[in-house]
Order: C-alpha cells, then sequence, then structure tokens
C-alpha cells in the first residue's frame, strides 16, 4: 500500500480527530540507547498517562558508546535500553552503526520505514543543532520521512545549547521516574546525564517562573504546513505564574 493511500485510510477511520483529549500515537525516536531516557522521558511518560500510545525507536546499536567498543557492549546496551523505557513500553532497536549513522548506506530507508510503517499523529526526535552527529543525522532523517505525513517535534540540546524552545512540557510528576530511567544505563557512567538532566530540566521550568521541585522538558517544531501550531497535540506546560506576585507560587 502506498504512503498516501495507508495515510488516506488511517485519516478517514479517525475523521482527523486528534488533539485534546484524543488518544493519539506518538513516535520517539532517538539515535542512542539512552537518548530518550535523558531527552524525552518526561513529554513520554506524561502522554502514557494521559492514553496516548507510544512507539519508541533506538537508530543504533551503542556500540561506540565506552571504552571498550564492539558487539559485546551493543549487547548490553540493548538490555539497558530495554530496561530503561521499560515502564512506558518496549523499544524497537535499529541496530544502525553508532558513530557513523550519516553514512551508513540504509540508514535513511530503515528510518523511513520505521516511521511511515507506524503511521504516528506525532514524532518526537533530536534536534538538527544538538551536540552529536548521530543526532544531527537522525534528525534529518526523521524530518525527510515524516515530510507533510505528520508533525516533527524536536527535544531540547545536551544543556540546551543553541536551542531555543516552542514548547515546554510539565514533568514534575514523572521526573524521579525518569531519573531512575537514566540510571538503568550503567554503561554510561549514568549520573553524570541524571545530573544534567536535573539542571536542565529544573531549568527549563524555571524559565516558567516554577519554583524549586518543578521540572520542564523543552521542545521546539518543525515549521511546515500544515503543522503550524501543534499545541493541541502536547501534554500540559508548568501552570502559568505571573512574574513577582507576592504569596504566589512562583519562583520569582
Ligand atoms: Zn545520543
Amino acid at each position: 500500500m502506498g504512503l498516501t493511500d495507508r495515510w488516506a485510510r488511517k485519516m478517514d477511520g479517525r475523521e482527523k480527530k486528534i488533539g485534546r483529549g484524543q488518544q493519539m500515537n506518538i513516535l520517539a525516536i532517538g539515535a542512542h540507547p539512552d537518548d530518550l531516557e535523558i531527552f524525552a522521558y518526561g513529554f513520554l511518560a506524561a502522554a502514557a498517562a494521559r492514553g496516548d500510545n507510544l512507539m519508541l525507536g533506538v537508530a543504533t546499536d551503542g556500540a561506540a558508546g565506552g571504552p571498550n567498543p564492539g558487539p559485546e557492549l551493543a549487547r548490553r546496551r540493548a538490555d539497558e535500553a530495554h530496561n530503561g523505557v521499560a515502564a512506558l513500553g518496549k523499544p524497537v532497536l535499529l541496530n544502525l552503526p553508532d558513530g557513523q549513522l550519516a553514512n551508513a548506506p540504509d540508514a535513511r530507508e530503515v528510518i523511513t520505514h520505521f516511521i511511515r510503517s507506524a503511521a504516528p499523529d506525532l514524532v518526537i526526535t533530536h534536534a538538527p543543532e544538538d551536540y552529536h552527529p548521530d543526532h544531527r543525522a537522525l534528525s534529518a532523517f526523521v524530518s525527510d520521512a515524516a515530510g507533510f505525513i505528520c508533525p516533527v517535534l524536536f527535544c531540547d540540546t545536551l544543556m540546551g545549547v543553541g536551542f531555543t524552545p516552542d514548547f515546554y512540557v510539565d514533568i514534575s510528576p514523572h521526573f524521579t521516574a525518569k531519573q531512575n530511567a537514566i540510571m538503568a544505563h550503567h554503561s554510561q557512567s549514568p549520573a553524570r546525564f541524571a545530573s544534567a538532566s536535573a539542571i536542565m530540566n529544573r531549568f527549563r521550568a524555571a524559565q516558567c517562573n516554577a519554583p524549586d521541585g518543578h521540572y520542564a522538558e523543552a521542545y521546539r517544531m518543525a515549521r511546515r504546513f500544515p503543522f503550524a501550531d501543534i499545541r493541541d497535540l502536547l501534554p500540559p506546560p508548568p501552570p502559568y505564574r505571573p512574574f513577582y506576585v507576592p504569596g504566589s507560587d512562583a519562583l520569582i
């Protein structure tokens, strides 16, 4: 079945009623086995809590992510990938070559097939300006695969460098689970990434004037017709808090 046919049938069946209050199919794909946990776990947990269906993907095998690269590390990281997102679902491991995603001969085809066969309502992946070449390559492959058939949401970069968000998602109820998910990646000395997540997610919440103890993840949409405004698809932001109101629940 052609992509257009499949999409038309899917859209006919649900009469194009996605959005707030509607169950969605959300596909999230990270470049390496721990990326979904570090960059998008809170969003995915919030989406699961409201009843969305999650499809999780890991593009590379992670074989280059450590001092002893190779198949044994890839096997270990596959187990960690499953453990990290166990509360959200079973990830699909695409096993493309770690560190070489941009030049892997079949990477574009594999990623395109994964996304289009799932026919998601929303795709989450890395930002095109993120620090790691595999993240940037995946961002481009995913954006091209999703095309105009569904919106793409870019997650924050590592430590937010160069990233200007459109949207913030309140992950406070899921922050502890996110930290535990990151810590499941024992091969990666994960405490450093848990610490980075704590700083980043606290900072993003603080940008919304949320007081200590609140956490947020930041996202930016890929600007492409007809997805000019997709806020109706997202879990809620931190509560609105005006600037300096004495006695209010706010940071400043
Ligand atoms: Zn990564």
